[in-house]
């Protein structure tokens, strides 16, 4: 990102530092929502999944969602958090359209989820980014502004949707950082299936709080929030216009507001929703219809129990077992799907050369096809048949690439590929004898040359003997062979 650079740059120069704090909201992966049966299905039509509850009918009244209290609970576990015994929903008041109830049921001095920390592997090393707290919330519904000339539509089916509110502390240091604390909180809640983090869908957002300061200095500089930024580029983006502006006014001599600022996409600018002054009184008060939420240690030892093997746990297990390097081991660990690809294609096949097929070729074509690894073209076993294939010299690695292409169309098993085609390697040493011979002679020229001296001609026979033999020659044994025939 040339910008990001440009402000490293220039501000590196002037000796600032920004310190970033994100707040962020993660749809619970959930069925129903937080106090009401109503589905959460995405994509449906408007207010077509709004329950009494949802639409904040008089006389109704939320019941608590046990299934989303403990999807808060394992997120929290996975975050290495302190999860608390006893927490408190509280209203949460404010007035707007999309709000039906007046107020947002959330949690505020006492929410489920404690301290915690995530941590990052930097180019430079690993980091920790300390979590502050997790709490559990609704969400709002939704305002539609581009469909009627004269009138805003409320679309509902968002209302009352499960939220995990997820607090970093102000650890973070630049954009790169917010990309991988980002990317491992996603990683490490679609390892526990608390949340798809879909961030076309808006599954996953967050609030971005930034502040400047001169390096060195002990004190943190006055924070702005820019509001649900849903995009890791945007975020980016927001922080580096956000920052510079903030280091300019100091530079001028002014100070910086408090406030709550909004990221233009199209401008690529933030701009100023409310000061500190006129902020949200939210008068904040538990809800008289919930009793505060109690869980036992047995509830939370339960829930531990289910925890699957996290991103950090399964890096270690590999580079220990696999001896995978540390840069093999994060990538292929980073998204669950990965790490379950790779682990079926290693059942029973060469971990080296799986590594290297995965993150070179497969990705490659992922890549380029914008596909999952859940959707790749090519299965994990059959992928792992192609591998045995290279190891026991039935192809080489330049034939199983022509393989590999043909693999792509219809997931072909590609033994059947090599026997359709012709392309089993050629390991008769009696064929090759022959096919050099014939190299042999009909570059008499380049022998003399050869044995005169020009040591660097013997790339050309084998390049000779490859080339006659359709690409189909055993390497090892072409070049011993005409070692043999040329030195001897
Ligand atoms: P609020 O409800 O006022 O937004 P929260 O405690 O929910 O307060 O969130 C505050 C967020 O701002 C946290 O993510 C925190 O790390 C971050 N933060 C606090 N102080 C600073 C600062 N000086 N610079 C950048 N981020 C900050
Ligand atoms: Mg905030």
């Amino acid at each position: 990102m040339k910008d990001l650079n440009e402000f490293l740059i220039k501000r590196d120069n002037n000796n600032y530092e920004v310190v970033i704090g994100l707040e962020v909201h993660a749809q619970v992966t959930s069925n129903s929502k937080l106090f009401s049966s109503s589905s959460t299905k995405f994509g449906a039509e408007p207010n077509t999944q709004v329950s009494l509850v949802d639409a904040a009918f008089p006389g109704m009244l939320p019941v608590i969602n046990e299934f989303c209290v403990k999807q808060a609970i394992k997120t929290g576990i996975g975050l290495k958090a302190q999860i608390n015994k006893k927490s408190v929903f509280d209203r949460k008041n404010y007035f707007y359209a999309d709000l039906p109830q007046g107020y947002q049921i959330s949690q505020y001095k006492h929410p489920i989820v404690g301290e915690g920390k995530v941590i990052l592997d930097m180019p430079n090393g690993q980091k920790e980014i300390g979590i502050e707290r997790l709490h559990l919330e609704q969400d709002a519904g939704k305002s539609i502004h581009d469909i009627d000339p004269n009138s805003t539509l409320v679309d509902l089916n968002r209302s009352g949707v499960a939220l995990m509110e997820i607090v970093s502390k102000p650890d973070l240091r630049s954009p790169d950082e917010v990309n991988v604390y980002i990317k491992k909180l996603r990683s490490i809640m679609r390892y526990l299936g608390t949340c798809d983090g879909n961030m076309q869908e808006g599954s996953l957002r967050a609030d971005v709080n930034v502040s400047v300061r001169k390096k060195g200095e002990t004190t943190f500089g006055t924070r702005c929030e820019i509001k649900n930024v849903n995009s890791i580029k945007f975020m980016q983006m927001a922080i580096i216009f956000e920052a510079n502006r903030q280091v300019d006014l100091i530079e001028e001599g002014k100070s910086i507001d408090q406030e709550t600022r909004l990221f233009d996409i199209k401008k690529n600018e933030t701009r100023s929703m409310r000061s500190k002054e006129d902020a949200h009184d939210y008068r904040y008060f538990p809800d008289p219809d919930l009793l505060p939420l109690e869980v036992t240690d047995k509830f939370i030892d339960d829930i531990r129990s289910e925890i699957p093997e996290l991103p950090d746990e399964k890096k270690k297990r590999f580079i220990e077992k696999f001896k995978l390097t540390h840069y093999e081991a994060t990538i292929l660990v980073s998204d669950i799907e990965t790490s379950k690809y790779f682990e079926e294609v290693i059942k029973d096949a060469d971990v080296k050369l799986s590594t290297n097929w995965i993150t070179g070729e497969l990705f490659a074509v992922l890549n380029e096809k914008s596909l999952e690894i859940s959707q790749s073209p090519i299965s994990a076993i059959n992928l792992s048949k192609l591998i045995n294939l290279i190891k026991d010299g039935t192809i080489s690695g330049k034939i199983a690439k022509t393989v590999f292409e043909e693999m792509i169309v219809g997931d072909q098993d590609p033994q059947k590929i090599i026997e359709a085609k012709g392309l089993k390697q050629e390991s008769d040493p009696k064929a090759l004898e022959e096919l050099i011979e014939k190299v042999i002679q009909n570059n008499a020229d380049k022998v003399a040359e050869y044995k005169s001296g020009k040591g660097k001609l013997f790339g050309f026979f084998v390049g000779q003997a490859m080339k006659e033999s359709k690409g189909k020659g055993n390497p090892q044994l072409i070049n011993k062979i005409l070692k043999e025939k040329l030195n001897g």
